[in-house]
């Protein structure tokens, strides 16, 4: 089994209703041990767009790190979506954050997936489930700005 945690955001349609969707599909791919609440974040990178929905779930999964990339991204075909821009809005949105301990640099997979401890939408959530990273969000530049919605 291998230890997982991945970053859901939605900014389309219902984002709520998303994210709780795809946590609903993600069950799929392995056992959820942990999900977060959801958090309302203003839109990084881009910002002329809807605010996100973010939450991060931790999952044990028999995957290899590039099967749960795939399964990730057929979860995001399913729930309809199409290719935007680059930090563009969508309707969702599944980043491996971490894998086990290990370090994956290639052009379509990076893992630790970049900068996540600079994303309070990333970083705040998963602070929230995984102990090992309570204390980082107090590097966050600015951790205000993330709401909890429920
Ligand atoms: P995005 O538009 O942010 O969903 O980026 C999608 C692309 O990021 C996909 O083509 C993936 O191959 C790539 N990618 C690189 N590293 C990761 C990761 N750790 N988790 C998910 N997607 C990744």
């Amino acid at each position: 089994m291998h230890s997982a945690a991945i970053a859901i955001g939605s900014n389309l349609g219902n984002p709520a209703q998303n994210v709780r969707k795809a946590i609903s599909a993600l069950r799929g791919v392995g056992d959820l041990t942990a999900v977060s609440r959801l958090y309302r974040s203003e839109p990084w990178g881009e910002e002329n767009q809807p605010q996100f929905i973010n939450a991060v779930v931790l999952i044990s999964t028999t995957l290899e790190p590039r099967e749960l990339l795939t399964a990730l991204q057929e979860i995001e075909r399913e729930m309809g979506r199409t290719p935007t821009y680059k930090w563009g809005p969508r309707i969702i949105d599944l980043d491996i954050v971490y894998y086990d301990d290990i370090s994956v640099d290639e052009p379509d997979l990076k893992i630790p997936h970049p900068h996540f401890r600079e994303r309070s939408f990333v970083l705040v959530p998963l602070a929230e489930i995984d102990s090992r990273y309570a204390d980082a969000t107090a590097a966050l530049p600015d951790p205000v700005g993330l709401q909890v919605l429920e």
